[in-house]
């Protein structure tokens, strides 16, 4: 059983079969709407729906009963009952890349932190993989279970891919990273995944907002501007627990002696007794707000855990950041099915 599904906004078109999301069969056409984390819980892929039905396979979460009543629809999660009219934002700048299923083999692993371990992957040398600084892939599961993970590396042909991996207490694919994988083992992901990269048809101050390991995806996409020349103002706000987990604390502190347009501000949420900290300390998205009080000629780019991302979004609209200039990545837990 097909659908179709029209896009009032842009004018597109395609088809849905079976019970394939909107996300989904939009991505197999190539059309692109803004998404994240895929499991129906971040909210980036909002929408509205204009008319027809859909379903979902998982309670949207995201979206409040208020927004449900009033047209909103989750496109990663919404499976058409019959053919739909949408309102979407779509983009253009991945529309090119293709989402696939890749070997790997872990060729170094290095803990950094007491809970950070980055891995660097071997891809074939035979297969080529594109994609976007700031985008993630899903680790594929021997047992089916899927795991994302934001590339901490720029795209390069020939070179490893780079995963900050925190260790979640109990978690089935981090645990496994540090408790029993070795160099050379091997595994598979999907992807490229995810609408986190910087916009390129924008010259405005960029804050960066970065809450533990949502430091990967901001490193690729810093990697990227510096090696592309990008002359864009960058200030980077990295918040973290205690001076020990700055697993990146040196190389940040390297790149913004090395380059013009690049700020760098750790925070500390709750610094140590023998930390002897003098920097910024509290929640990251005060101290941006300490820092930049009005955002109103600013994008804001924000990476890390759930909590942060939900105050960037509750607070920054009231100091001027205009809605469509928060770009997140919500490092939200894996859901099992
Ligand atoms: C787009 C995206 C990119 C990501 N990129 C990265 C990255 O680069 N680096 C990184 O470290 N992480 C990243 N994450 C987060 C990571 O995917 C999850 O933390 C993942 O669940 C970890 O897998 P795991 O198998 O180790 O733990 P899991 O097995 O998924 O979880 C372990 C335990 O935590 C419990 N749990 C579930 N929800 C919560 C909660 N809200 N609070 C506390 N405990 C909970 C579970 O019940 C489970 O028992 C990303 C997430 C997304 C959506």
């Amino acid at each position: 059983m097909s659908f179709s599904v029209h896009n009032r906004k842009t004018g597109s078109r395609f088809d849905v079969e079976g019970d394939e999301t909107i996300l989904d069969a939009g991505l197999k056409h190539s059309i692109v709407f803004p998404y994240s984390c895929r499991g129906g819980t971040c909210g980036t892929c909002k929408a509205r729906l204009v008319s027809g039905e859909v379903g979902y396979a998982h309670p949207p979460q995201a979206l409040s009963p208020e927004e449900l009543a009033g047209g909103s629809v989750l496109l990663c999660q919404a499976v058409p009952s019959g053919d739909v009219e949408i309102e979407a934002t779509e983009l253009a700048a991945s529309a090119e890349i293709q989402i696939k299923i890749m070997p790997c083999r872990v060729a170094a692993m290095e803990q950094l932190a007491h809970d950070v371990m980055v891995l660097h992957l071997k891809l074939p040398a035979s297969q080529a993989f594109r994609y976007l600084a700031g985008q993630y892939i899903d680790i594929l599961m021997r047992d089916g279970r899927r795991r994302s993970f934001s590339m901490a590396s720029r795209p390069q042909a020939g070179q490893d891919l780079e995963l900050h991996v925190r260790h979640v207490p109990e978690g089935a694919f981090s645990s496994r990273v540090f408790d029993s994988m070795k160099v050379k083992d091997l595994m598979r992901f999907q992807g490229p995944f995810g609408t986190f990269f910087l916009r390129e048809d924008s010259d405005r101050p960029a804050i960066l907002m970065a809450g533990g390991t949502g430091l990967a995806p901001i490193k690729a996409l810093l990697d990227q501007a510096f090696a592309d020349d990008n002359h864009r103002q960058f200030h980077l706000f990295w918040g973290v627990r205690a001076r020990r987990d700055l697993y990146l604390h040196e190389l940040l502190e390297t790149w913004a002696a090395e380059h013009e347009n690049f700020r760098y501000t750790p925070v500390l949420s709750e610094p140590a007794a023998d930390d002897d900290w003098r920097g910024e300390s509290g929640f990251v998205h005060e101290v941006v707000l300490k820092h930049v009080d009005d955002l109103s000629a600013h994008e804001v780019y924000a990476c890390g855990p759930p909590v942060m991302i939900d105050a960037a979004k509750a607070q920054f609209p009231a100091h001027g950041l205009a809605p469509d200039r928060l770009f997140y990545d919500s490092f939200e837990f894996a859901v099992d099915d």
